[in-house]
């Protein structure tokens, strides 16, 4: 299969990772919404909802509820459930390496509802680790080949936002407020940096990070029951908004920036408004 041409300077990659449906979700009998049809191309078909009645009156769920109205999207890669995790590095990250070795800013970033694969897209397990993983040893390894050309330094920070407050994730303290400085852009006042000197050093410090996020990413049964409970509710929320994340990501996107954006979906039908929603907001990131 050819790849993804490396992005072009301010450009966006749009890629969809779609989850491979959990035990839970199979013993369910679970219709899927997502119909992979190439390596560029899906179909989302919600055929009828499992609970017609219970979505009505919802801001901004819109998702199309009769049999047959399905649509298709395009993107720069669509990943079928069966994809691994060093194909999506190998399509997504691997490409962009090369300008971050160039000096251009890069960015990759998950979106997506809770459960719909992010987490392990980006870190992964330990079987299988994730595309974080497998581009610092990537990265660490062209460095390692051009080290006598070129010096380079690896410095890392590692935070959080949830509702609305930044955590620095590898020097805890009080939340950390953003600053615009008039030379480097968007700061975060305190943020710690941290000089890795190798793939596996870096990985710890992520991991140790890892422990300190608001939203464990080890604790999926807490992860899921809390999305559980916000579908059983009803109660209207706004799904991806959050004005902090925005800020932070200003001089992450476009200009002299190349970006990666990954959006993960779950393929099972009581998703299927969160499916439909990141992706029509993945199809007009572009
Ligand atoms: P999120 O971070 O978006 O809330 P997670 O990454 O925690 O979601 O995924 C939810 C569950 O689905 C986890 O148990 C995770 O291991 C599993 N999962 C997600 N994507 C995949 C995949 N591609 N292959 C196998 N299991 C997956």
């Amino acid at each position: 299969m050819a790849s993804v041409p490396p992005p072009e300077e301010g450009s966006v990659t749009v890629v969809v990772r779609v989850r491979p449906q959990n035990q839970r979700e199979q013993e369910g009998n679970q219709h899927s919404t997502v119909r992979v049809v190439d390596d560029r191309i899906l179909v989302f078909d919600p055929e009828e909802p499992c609970l017609p009645g219970v979505f009505m009156g919802f801001r901004g769920h819109d998702a199309p509820k009769r049999k047959g109205k399905d649509l298709k999207f395009m993107f720069d890669r669509v990943f079928s459930e069966h994809a691994t995790q060093e194909e999506v590095f190998q399509h997504t990250t691997k490409e962009i390496l090369d300008g971050v070795l160039n000096g251009y800013n890069c960015s990759v970033f998950a979106y997506g509802a809770t459960g719909a694969g992010k987490t392990y897209t980006m870190l992964g397990s330990e079987k299988s680790p994730g595309i974080m993983y497998l581009t610092m040893v990537e990265l660490y390894k062209r460095i390692e080949a051009r080290k006598d050309e070129k010096y380079c330094e690896v410095l890392i920070s590692y935070q959080e936002v949830y509702n609305e407050q930044i955590h620095d994730l590898l020097e805890p303290k009080g939340p950390l407020a953003i600053r615009e400085d008039p030379e480097k852009g968007v700061v975060v006042q305190g943020l710690s940096f941290h000089q890795p000197k190798s793939a596996r050093q870096l990985l710890e410090m992520l991991a140790n990070g890892n422990k300190n996020r608001t939203q464990h990413p080890t604790d999926v049964n807490a992860t899921s029951s809390r999305s559980h409970a916000v579908f059983q509710s009803k109660k209207p929320h706004i799904p991806y908004r959050d004005s902090k994340l925005t800020r932070l990501l200003k001089d992450s996107i476009g200009g002299n920036c190349r970006t990666v954006m990954i959006a993960a979906i779950t393929p099972c039908t009581l998703a299927y408004e969160d499916t439909y929603n990141t992706l029509k907001y993945a199809s007009r990131a572009k």
